[in-house]
């Protein structure tokens, strides 16, 4: 069977089709949100900062004449995620899921804060779990829609990331293709997109005080978030499962079951100095 494709279409009852794309308000989700309204789509950008959803579908509101609606929500928060998820399946035009909020952790497991390990789960696992739920059987009646996870490059390192993120990921990436196979033929494009290293807020949070993780990371590892997106949205377009932006980490994932490697050694190295610097 061939693989499915995404690419927006018209739907038969008017009105553009739509996506909802969470951590909407910085970073990638921003940058989806500015890509996909130049292709056209309506969108439900989500994510807690109202004011920053509200600039944003002002900035887009000058170059798209398709709607932009802004849902505010603690996607951590198990009954404002059971709302937002209540309000997604009883529409009928979702034609894409994009879940990229997403925070990041490090130090040690047996150190870090436990909330904050919870937290991360609630938003990296069970959130997209939830709103995928709530958007695919629409997608699937109508024989068309894709779901992107937004994981990370650490999702197939896991075991040299911090173990909730890494962890965290790698669920994401076993979650949408275990999808994949199951709606195959259903018309529906699952994604795991597995950035590497991306210039967004990320790493300016309290998390990283102290880590000046640009000065460690080389220049050109750095992707920016546009990039990162028009790889995404290009591999949808190509029936892509997998999505690695950028050559270089290509060829690190390429490498991810060769335990000899160079490259893994080096990373390893690298991760080990910055947990020594990070531990308490
Ligand atoms: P940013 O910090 O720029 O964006 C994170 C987004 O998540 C923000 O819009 C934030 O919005 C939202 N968010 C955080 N917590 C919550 C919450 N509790 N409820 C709702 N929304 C929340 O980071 P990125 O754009 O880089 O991150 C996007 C995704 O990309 C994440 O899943 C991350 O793991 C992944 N990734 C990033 C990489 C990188 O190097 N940057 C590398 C690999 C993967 P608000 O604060 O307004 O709620």
């Amino acid at each position: 069977m061939s693989k499915p494709t995404w690419s927006p279409v018209a739907r038969k009852g008017g009105g553009p089709p739509v996506a909802v794309i969470t951590g909407a308000s910085s970073g990638i989700g921003a940058e989806f949100a500015r890509q996909l309204a130049s292709a056209g789509m309506g969108l439900v950008l989500v994510a807690r900062r109202r004011e920053r959803l509200a600039k944003l579908a002002q900035e887009l509101a000058s170059s798209s004449s398709a709607p932009v609606e802004i849902e505010v929500c603690d996607l951590t928060d198990r009954e404002s995620l059971e709302a937002l998820a209540e309000r997604l399946s009883s529409r009928s035009d979702i034609d894409l899921l994009v879940s990229s909020a997403g925070v990041a952790l490090v130090g040690r497991f047996a150190a870090a804060e436990v909330s904050r390990q919870i937290s991360l789960l609630d938003l990296h696992v069970i959130a997209p779990t939830r709103l995928t739920r709530a958007v695919l059987p629409q997608m699937i009646a109508r024989g068309h829609g894709a779901v992107i996870q937004v994981s990370s490059l650490a999702g197939m390192f896991s075991r040299l990331s911090s173990p909730t993120y890494g962890s965290s990921k790698a669920y994401l990436n076993a979650f949408s293709e275990s999808l994949a196979e199951e709606t195959s033929g259903t018309g529906v494009c699952f994604q795991a997109l597995c950035p590497g290293f991306t210039v967004t807020e990320l790493h300016s949070t309290p998390e990283f005080d102290g880590i000046d993780i640009h000065a460690r990371i080389p220049g050109v590892l750095w992707l920016s978030a546009e990039r990162v997106v028009r790889e995404s949205l290009v591999g949808l377009a190509e029936g892509k499962r997998v999505v690695v932006p950028g050559r270089r980490y290509r060829w690190l994932r390429a490498l991810a079951g060769n335990r000899y490697s160079i490259a893994l050694a080096c990373r390893w190295r690298a991760g080990r100095r910055w947990r020594r610097r990070v531990e308490p």
